[in-house]
């Protein structure tokens, strides 16, 4: 059993800057992550990398031209501290193409029209790279003996001053299984609330207002999925076009351009059915609407992408529950991070996205709540 003072379940970007900040710290700890890739939520398709996904090692794979299946999007006029971390990190940033007018498809009945474009304000940015340069970047900055993947916490066990963490490995590793067991005097949750409390089991519970509190917070677009499709170039930029576009018939209701800074064209679009409905069909025939639906705003040289994508996140079980399905696509009010009564009291920490007050389920949300996080620690374990 390895004993570590700080167990971070989860491996998204705000279990990857709790580990950093530790690290900064000289504090010593163990990232858990379910998946055989670490970013969590943040994740891109790139058309010319293979996944190796035999390797037991971290898929860590350098960012350049991806195209992003999560977020895309970051704020810097309001979000002053993801801003300079990405500054830090020295990652190379540009503003979302929105230059030109938009299509909008009202009716089934009627032609798409033509209008002026929306411009965003404040801008949106995104990263050359896609997102996952900044969670790449932070695992680049981490000591890789302190990550493992592949390995779903299953039960959080409070005995004494200590938490013992039972994993289980994963179908697709070789000790598929098989349990492993960690101890640990503080637990971070970088991961949905929804998620932990709805696949964790503690023992003993938590107290039951706290329960109720996380299995009631949406998780920020889980309930959604992404359609991406790459061209040799943006083409409708030569026609006057920015690339959004909004549609009342679908399958995708927002639709934007996702081009690399440099090279191929994309857009990507928001599909507006439901995820149940979109379940009740073949991928392949996803793609033949969307590319339908693409040809009509666009013209017929979208006819034929270069490549297509499609991530449903409301069928990824290390984001969504079955209670996502139908989420009401708010950000939740963020819920009390750590019990104030009983035995889990300072024993755990809830730190994803959606415990940060001020950006819940935001990008910027997971550096907000991981450093909340960490800075309560620093009263209480990190003096143990
Ligand atoms: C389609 C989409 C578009 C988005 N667009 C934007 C945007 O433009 N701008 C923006 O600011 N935000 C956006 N977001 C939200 C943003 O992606 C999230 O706020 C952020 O990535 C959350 O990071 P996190 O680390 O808190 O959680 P997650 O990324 O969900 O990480 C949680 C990690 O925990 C792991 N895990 C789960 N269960 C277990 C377990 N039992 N044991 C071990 N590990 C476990 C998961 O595999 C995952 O790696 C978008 C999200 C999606 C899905």
């Amino acid at each position: 059993m390895q004993d570590v003072p700080i167990a971070i379940i989860g491996g998204g970007l705000s279990g990857l800057y709790a580990a950093f900040l530790l690290e900064q710290k000289g504090i010593d700890y163990i990232l858990i992550e379910a998946r055989d890739r670490l970013g969590g939520r943040i994740t891109v398709a790139k058309s010319s990398v293979a996944q190796n996904a035999s390797s037991q090692s971290v898929n860590h794979e350098k960012s350049n031209d991806g195209f992003d299946l999560g977020p895309s999007w970051f704020w810097p006029a309001y979000q002053p501290q993801l801003s300079s971390l990405i500054e830090t990190l020295g990652l190379p940033r540009f503003a979302q193409f929105e230059e030109g007018d938009m299509m909008v498809e009202r009716s089934a009945n009627e032609l798409p029209i033509c209008t002026q474009g929306y411009q965003s304000s404040p801008t949106s940015m995104r990263l050359v790279g896609g997102m996952a340069a900044l969670t790449d970047a932070l695992y680049a900055r981490l000591n890789a003996k302190r990550i493992v993947i592949r390995q779903t916490v299953r039960r959080l066990t409070k005995t004494g001053q200590y938490i013992k963490i039972d994993s289980k490995y994963g179908s697709e590793h070789i000790n598929a299984g098989q349990i492993i067991t960690y101890r640990a005097q503080h637990v971070l949750l970088a991961l949905p609330p929804r998620l932990a409390i709805s696949n964790i089991v503690f023992e003993p519970a938590l107290p039951q207002d706290l329960a109720l509190e996380w299995q009631e917070t949406d998780t920020w677009m889980a309930p959604h999925a992404k359609y991406v499709a790459v061209y040799d170039s943006p083409f409708w930029r030569d026609n006057g076009l920015s690339g959004a576009a909004r549609s009342a018939i679908g399958p995708l209701t927002e639709i934007h351009d996702a081009s690399l800074a440099k090279g191929e064209g994309a857009v990507f679009g928001f599909f507006g059915v439901p995820a149940h409905v979109r379940q009740s069909v073949s991928v392949d025939v996803l793609k033949a609407h969307c590319r339908a639906q693409l040809v009509r705003l666009f013209g017929a040289q979208a006819d034929k992408p270069k490549a297509e994508y499609i991530k449903d996140w409301s069928q990824d079980i290390f984001t969504a529950t079955a209670a996502d399905a139908n989420g009401n696509g708010q950000h939740a009010v963020a819920p009390a991070s750590t019990p104030n009564i009983g035995v889990w009291q300072e024993a755990i920490t809830g730190c994803g996205s959606e415990w940060s007050v001020p950006f819940p389920g935001y990008v910027a949300g997971a550096v907000d709540a991981a450093t909340v996080a960490i800075e309560s620690l620093s009263t209480s374990v990190l003096r143990q």
